[in-house]
């Protein structure tokens, strides 16, 4: 046995091998040092034939999904070896067989997975400077491919399938893209698979053989060539670790990200579309907000819409009409929503149903399902938005499959599939006369019974059955005088005798032998009504995909009708005109205030760049954020929450707000700042929406104001960039931009002064704001009294030094163009900074300066904080 073992374990090196015996799955050597750590269960040994015992460790095969999942949720590949051959029937060793191999991408065990996201498995083959992209879900079977010509694009594509697998070729490994980054900050397991994988010709054949095609033209990838080897070298991977035709898997969507609006991956995060930034939990991101899904599908379809924002005006037009009618009907909305309701996730029950994994109780759940589609047509029928009339048009109620469900399974049959009770009566002429006999050899069961009975005089005699004896009599000790000669004892009990006789074992290879006859043809029987099932796989599929779709749009429109949204008019001449917008999170978010409105006006000529100052917690970040999660919100094709809003088409837009998440990254808070600045400028067009939170302000006032400053200026500039921009900014003297740039406009978030605190009114007003009220925001995060009182004398003595700029004898606007048309001349500026000197000690001071939770710390901590800090610096 254990040279079976050590042969299987050769070919499966990389995984750690749950070898099947009997109700185990035993682990040997390392893979049982590993499993034992990791699954914290006992680790013991066994003799293998070497001088030492080989560690061993196992779990029990019924329970062995959890352990299953633990494992591979911390980035292993599992390989379950079974035994193939019934070891009744076998002499010597029984065969065994590496039936699957788990891996992170490739689980679709139910409990390990939430249904409302897919999990994904992506390929990437980097071939010269081109990246071959491709991505599948095998729970589902959606399966994509497309070419990125840039590593930085295809962080972006990263983040947003999150996959929870990478596969890829050597070269990719080189190519300098952060493996450890996508291990360890996204929880991504990379596995670099051999050469041979990633055979032009081999890929090629691949693909034809699985959609049984002649030509790859057929399916509109020809033009992928690096996508090819891609998609072809993933489909392989699940060919070998599946070991299952993956028939699901019936279509190869080839897309291209120019196909939808680019969001980079820190304005996904920064813009909390599907979680948040901090916890990253769902609670909070704008998906929580639109989430009233009512199925599985729904909410994955849901998440991919957030994720890829449309830029084809049609496209996002015909998403419009359709919230636009829904809400018109609504009475046949909340209908549908209803007969949603109980649907099941169709399309992993058919991924399931495919992968012959389906037990009888999915498909009550299947056909529990399909039982409400009809209802879905029927209402959906009466709507003419042209969104519904399509998806109408690949939905198939399946009656065929409700009807064949409906005849054959029994309404509430086991999980199991080899222990009978699946089959319903009038299906199988031959099912139904074995179990005649099942239940016929019940009687005579009980016939026997009284009759031993009678004629021994026990009263308490009974017939029981176990599965190591089969049937037998039971007496208890008090009638052992009574058992007669002819009982031959079985089993001893501290209370009882267990006793067989002829005539019993003869009943029972009656009962039995038609037992196991039943159990096995209703085991027959099931499986060809799931293959039945399975071939029409894409049947169901495009109904799932429909169902997804009206259950996203019935939703949408429903937050859009509970939330006072509006539909937003898209153009595509850059305007964007927003009548009293809000933050559709943070209006659900506070509780006790009221969350007020504010206008948004940006165009591609004189209004291209907003400066917005205000002291902080004004509502700076939440207006620039509500600004582009507007213009996101329409171009998903959904209502947004204001009173009215022109939308003009952007085709990227990118965030530079906060540092809070990048300090575990290693590097500066100021570094990462400068090279998301950096990422921005150079990927931006003018076509872009951009949101800039305190650029510069993460190094001296001398340098932050002038990076600040020179980044206005150049995008401001048609001709070098002519973004549209939300800029908000400490440095007063950017309002100074306003007469100089003539696309440049000043706003503020207006305060009321009360005394000496200060009221923040949200509301957002033309012109640049005076006064930082730097002081008063302190106090209102409670800084104790006398250190607000100290800060009020120093900020007087430093505003007179006036270590601003004198901005006002800056430049005009053909200076820029002249000092960005020439190259670049880096003048080395000299400056005190307040950190220049600073020892480790001061930088501990810093950091823990910076973790500090001012809003909930007494005025004694704090004081005591300051005197520990003047300790140690
Ligand atoms: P800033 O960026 O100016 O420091 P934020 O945008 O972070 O300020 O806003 C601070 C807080 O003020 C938010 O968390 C929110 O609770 C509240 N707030 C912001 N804008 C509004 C608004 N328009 N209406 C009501 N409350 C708001």
């Amino acid at each position: 046995m254990m040279q079976q073992y050590m042969e299987t374990k050769k070919e499966y090196s990389d995984c750690i091998l749950f070898y099947r015996l009997g109700d185990f799955y035993e682990m040997f050597f390392d893979d049982a040092l590993t499993a034992s750590k990791e699954l914290e269960i006992t680790l013991t040994g066994k003799n293998c034939g070497q001088e030492e015992r080989a560690p061993m460790c196992g779990v029990p095969y019924h329970a062995v999904e959890g352990y299953l999942n633990k494992l591979v949720s911390k980035g292993y590949k599992v390989a379950i070896c079974e035994q193939v051959e019934d070891p009744k029937l076998t002499k010597g060793i029984v065969k065994r067989e590496v039936v699957r191999v788990v891996t992170p991408g490739t689980n679709f065990n139910p409990q390990a997975l939430d249904e409302s996201k897919n999990n994904y498995i992506m390929c990437i083959v980097l071939f010269e400077n081109l990246f071959g992209l491709s991505v599948a879900d095998i729970t589902t079977g959606d399966y994509f491919v497309t070419e990125i010509d840039s590593a930085r694009k295809l962080i972006d594509e990263i983040n947003k399938f999150m996959p929870s697998e990478i596969i890829c070729n050597e070269a990719f490994q080189m190519s300098g893209v952060d493996l450890e980054d996508l291990k360890n900050r996204l929880n991504i397991t990379v596995y670099t698979l051999e050469s041979w994988y990633f055979d032009e010709e081999l890929c090629q054949r691949i693909l034809k053989d699985h959609f049984k095609i002649n030509n790859l033209a057929g399916l509109g990838i020809t033009d992928y060539c690096c996508g090819i080897i891609g998609a072809g070298s993933l489909l392989q991977y699940l060919l070998e670790t599946q070991k299952n035709s993956l028939s699901h898997m019936t279509t190869l969507k080839p897309y291209s990200t120019g196909m939808f609006m680019l969001i980079d991956s820190s304005t996904r995060r920064n813009l909390e579309l599907v979680e948040t930034l901090r916890e990253k939990q769902k609670r909070g991101s704008l998906l929580w907000v639109l989430d009233r899904t009512k199925t599985a599908m729904g909410a994955r379809m849901l998440r991919s819409f957030i994720e890829q924002p449309l830029i084809d005006l049609d496209e996002i037009e015909e998403r419009l009409d359709c919230i636009d009618e829904l809400n018109q009907k609504v009475i046949s909305r909340e209908e549908i929503r209803e007969y949603l309701s109980p649907i099941y996730d169709l399309e992993r029950l058919i991924g399931r149903i495919s992968y012959q994994s389906a037990n009888p109780r999915d498909l009550i759940a299947f056909k529990n399902s399909l039982s409400m589609l009809p209802y879905i047509k029927q209402i959906a029928e009466d709507f003419e938005a042209n969104l519904i009339r399509k998806l109408l048009q690949q939905f198939d109620i399946l009656e065929d499959l409700h009807s064949l469900v409906e005849r054959s399974i029994l309404d509430e049959p086991p999980i199991t599939i080899r222990e009978g009770g699946i089959i319903k009566e009038g299906y199988s002429k031959e099912v139904d006369q074995l179990r005649n006999a099942k239940t016929e050899g019940k009687t005579w069961l009980a016939q026997l019974e009284s009759k031993e009975r009678e004629q021994t005089g026990i009263k308490n005699l009974k017939i029981k059955y176990n599965k190591v004896f089969g049937y037998y009599l039971e007496v208890t000790n008090s009638y052992r005088d009574l058992v007669p000669e002819h009982y031959t004892r079985k089993q001893t009990l501290a209370n009882a005798e267990r006793y067989i006789t002829p005539e019993l074992k003869e009943l029972e290879d009656m009962i039995l032998g038609a037992e196991d006859k039943l159990y096995a043809l209703e085991y027959q029987l099931f499986t060809e009504i799931r293959d039945m099932i399975a071939e029409q796989v894409l049947r169901i599929q495009n109904t799932a995909k429909a169902i997804a779709k009206l259950d996203v749009f019935t939703s949408l429109a429903l937050v859009a009708e509970r939330n006072q949204y509006c539909r937003p008019k898209i153009n595509k001449n850059g305007l964007i005109q927003i009548k009293d917008g809000r933050h559709p999170v943070v209006e659900k978010m506070i509780t006790n205030d009221l969350f007020i409105a504010n206008d948004t006006i940006l165009d591609n000529e004189n209004q291209r760049i907003s400066i917005i100052t205000g002291p902080n917690m004004a509502g700076k970040s939440t207006y620039m954020r509500q600004t582009a999660l507007i213009v996101l919100l329409a171009q998903i094709g959904c209502f947004v929450p204001a009173k009215s809003a022109d939308v003009g088409i952007v085709d990227r837009i990118f965030t530079r707000v906060g540092a809070s998440d990048d300090l575990a990254s290693g590097q500066s808070t100021f570094m990462v700042e400068m090279t998301e600045v950096a990422n921005i400028l150079r990927n931006a067009t003018k076509n872009s929406l951009l949101i800039l939170d305190e650029i510069g302000r993460g190094t001296s006032t001398f340098d932050g104001l002038s990076i600040a400053w020179a980044v206005v200026e150049h995008i401001s500039n048609p001709k070098l960039l002519g973004a549209k921009t939300l800029f908000a900014t400490h440095y007063h003297e950017l309002t100074e931009l306003e007469g100089k740039l003539n696309s440049v406009n000043n706003y503020c978030i207006a305060v009321k002064e009360q005394g000496e605190d200060i009221v923040f009114l949200r509301k957002i007003i033309k012109g640049g704001a005076d006064k930082s009220y730097g002081i008063q925001v302190a106090k209102l995060a409670g800084v104790p009294e006398p250190i607000i009182e100290r800060a009020k004398v120093l900020v007087e003595q430093l505003s007179d030094a006036d270590i601003a700029l004198n901005a006002k004898n800056i430049i005009t606007e053909q200076e820029i163009e002249r000092s960005f048309g020439t190259e670049t001349i880096v003048e080395e500026a000299t400056q005190l900074s307040l950190f220049d000197n600073s020892s480790k000690e001061d930088d501990e001071v810093v950091l823990e300066l910076k973790s500090l939770d001012i809003a909930n710390l007494t005025p004694i901590e704090a004081l005591n904080i300051l005197y520990k800090f003047q300790n140690v610096i």
